[in-house]
């Protein structure tokens, strides 16, 4: 019994290191891609990008279930073609993360008004129901795609949204008023004037289920369409404990 326990403690242990080696490796080449811009545009070659519309992430329905498509730099690269713009969209992109084999995952907006930048004003935005009937899909309002994707997409659609979102209001330094340009992993966004750099916030927030056996307490707000319900939850103010 001593033998068997031993063994399967070898097993679990050697499985843990390799799953946590993996993780920093990622970790580590995710975080050279930050840093090192060169790096990070010839990653944009050979990564996969995920796309959104005015931050919603694009679906395609297959037979019952909604998939969300991973296109290639390629495939990518061809529908920005339609803009006559596809080096400056490509620069837009923002990196959200690696496949365990290093290939780069980034995500793109291609409704994003970028007001900042003089180079690609605002009118170049490209058509949703263009986009839509050429790749066969919809851009669905995440808040309704997290109930339909597979859960293992779910994390990654709600950081890449959160990521875009974040780009898309911070274009202007708040110091001077003047365009802050991303860098091309989109990490952080730099304003020129004065040398100031911001980095993307994160916003703790607090979700609870509190339950009783098969029970839960749930809640809900007078501006919630009837039927729903939520967990407690909240946002955790400055200096406050969790
Ligand atoms: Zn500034």
């Amino acid at each position: 019994m001593a033998a068997v326990y031993q063994a399967l403690h070898r097993r679990v242990s050697s499985l843990a290191c390799r799953l946590h080696s993996t993780y920093v490796r990622k970790m580590r080449y995710l975080n050279q891609l930050k840093e090192d811009d060169s790096l990070c545009r010839q990653a944009q070659t050979s990564g996969t990008f995920y796309l959104f519309h005015n931050l919603s992430p694009f679906l395609q329905k297959v037979g019952k279930k909604y998939l969300v498509p991973q296109l290639s730099a390629a495939e990518t690269r061809q529908i920005l073609e339609k803009l006559q713009e596809a080096e400056q969209w490509m620069e837009k992109s923002v990196l959200i993360g690696c496949s365990d084999e290093h290939r780069p995952r980034f995500a793109l907006d291609l409704g994003w008004d970028d007001s900042s930048s003089s180079s690609s004003p605002a009118s170049t935005t490209l058509d949703k129901s263009v986009i839509e009937a050429e790749l066969q899909g919809s851009f669905t309002d995440l808040r309704k795609a997290l109930f339909v994707v597979d859960r293992k997409d779910s994390p990654l659609l709600a950081s890449a949204q959160s990521l875009l979102r974040w780009h898309d209001s911070h274009q202007y330094c708040s110091k001077t008023g003047q365009p802050t340009e991303k860098n091309p992993a989109g990490s952080k966004r730099v304003c020129h004037a004065s040398g100031v750099t911001y980095y993307p916030q994160v916003s703790p927030v607090v979700i609870t289920l509190v339950s009783d056996g098969s029970r839960c307490l749930l809640a809900r707000q007078p501006s919630f369409p009837p039927g729903m319900f939520t967990a407690l939850s909240g946002f955790c103010d400055m200096g406050e404990c969790f």
